[in-house]
């Protein structure tokens, strides 16, 4: 079961996570100016005793009201939870209670945000692109770094106003919510389902002369679904093609894994080489089509119980898919003793929220090992379709997969988890 990490004592201050039930935010780009405002309320609750609530926002706060108070945004620092610089969190410098539910309401412009390799907002003549571009590699990188935002265990409801001002030059917005347009091309409202959690949504927003946009149906597992396909790639990339291929990859994973867990999948596609999953959506380039699409089932499926299991998926798809970070090919079976190197796939402190890149490669050779274990390849195949049955739609956590894998091969993990998820040395003779 996916949970908030424990309380933690800073310097005399019980710093509390919260379990946040809601995210109103409206955002309100001004192209003449290039100023973004957002203004955000977040409702939450305690999650654990009274205490000092822990958020995360890599923005400049600009005005903070608490419980109907304003509150300086020096009140809203950052601290080391212990697991880094990197990973820090806000701690709000006012003591609340349990029980009944606390509103948090935040002004301020949205600039690029502080965490490692956040891209900004972009502007031009007449127009401004924003893409949420989120990534697992890096502590910072989910909802926080546009929005005040839980770490990636916590559901919530997200309802997103967006208008662009200061322009004529009509806008195109994509995103893996329920889209309601108020005015063509300038405002909308997204609603994104409330099983969602920090690293789910998608959001793109861009001028509509930079964008192609291909709305169509796809048939997976017997069901039709809602499929778009947008390029941003510019005139190299065949839109055509990028949506046979989603279809087909649609189609493969539902028939192999088990049911498309959404109504609608959305695919949006650059020319750079890069992909980020997000629920039932992705942002990603042509060649990582495949990697990406699988997320919909492991990743964003079944989402990792908390930050430090992030790297559960990365192996899954580095071993089930073709994969530039994995260059030995899909579906390997090959034996693995307890003498190879060691490796950290995990990181142990319950405050750590990045997906260590090993994930890749020291993550498919270890399925590598279990699909040995379990009699092939398909075998593998199997018992993760059999782990989408059983944590579909919600978490799974490292331990739950070592209970899991040791299942489908007759035999106890641990050692194998001790030393190439946990990194401990100690296991071999
Ligand atoms: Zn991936």
């Amino acid at each position: 079961m996916p949970s908030a990490p424990l309380p933690v004592a800073l310097s005399g201050r019980l710093a509390v996570p919260i379990d946040i039930e809601r995210l109103r935010a409206s955002v309100r780009f001004d192209v003449a100016s290039r100023v973004a405002d957002v203004s955000a309320r977040l409702e939450f609750r305690l999650d654990g005793p009274s205490g000092h609530p822990v958020f995360d926002l890599r923005q400049t706060i600009g005005t903070a009201v608490l419980d109907g108070s304003a509150v300086p945004p020096d009140a809203l620092g950052y601290c080391d939870m212990g697991a880094g610089e990197e990973a820090r969190m806000r701690v709000v410098d006012v003591s609340c209670s349990d029980g009944p539910p606390h509103l948090l309401e935040l002004g301020y412009h949205l600039e690029a945000p502080d965490a490692t390799g956040a891209p900004g907002v972009g502007w031009s003549p007449g127009g401004v692109s924003w893409d949420l571009l989120m990534s697992d590699l890096e502590p910072g990188r989910y909802l926080e770094m546009w929005f005040p935002a839980n770490l990636c265990h916590d559901t919530l409801s997200i309802e997103l106003d967006i208008e662009v001002t200061g322009t004529d030059r009509p806008h195109v917005l994509l995103a893996n919510g329920a889209l309601e347009e108020h005015r063509d091309g300038a405002r909308w409202t997204v609603r994104y389902p409330s099983h969602y959690t920090s690293l789910s949504p998608l959001l793109v927003l861009v001028p509509a002369d930079e964008v192609e946009v291909r709305r169509t149906e796809a048939v997976a597992g017997g069901e039709h679904l809602g499929l778009t396909v947008a390029a941003l790639a510019g005139p190299g990339t065949d839109l055509d093609a990028a949506v046979a291929d989603t279809a087909a990859w649609l189609a493969y994973f539902s028939a192999r894994y088990g049911r498309f867990p959404a109504d609608d999948y959305l695919a949006v596609l650059w020319g750079e080489p890069r992909g980020m999953e997000y629920d039932a959506a992705t942002t990603t380039s042509a060649p990582a089509l495949e990697h990406e699409v699988f997320h919909t089932w492991f990743g964003r499926g079944v989402k990792p119980a908390c930050a430090s299991d992030g790297w559960i998926d990365e192996a899954m798809a580095s071993w089930a898919t073709a994969s530039r970070r994995a260059p030995a090919g899909r579906f390997q079976a090959e034996p693995l003793g307890l003498d190879e190197e060691p490796s950290v796939l995990c990181p142990a402190h319950p405050w750590s929220r990045r997906t260590p890149r090993e994930a890749y490669t020291a993550g498919s050779r270890l399925l590598s090992g279990v699909a040995h274990m379990a009699g092939g390849a398909a075998q593998l195949r199997s018992s993760l379709a059999a782990w989408y049955g059983a944590h579909g739609g919600g978490a799974g956590s490292t331990e739950d997969l070592a209970r899991h894998l040791g299942e489908w091969c007759g035999q106890d993990l641990g050692p194998w988890w001790d030393r190439y998820v946990y990194g401990r040395d100690g296991a071999a003779p």
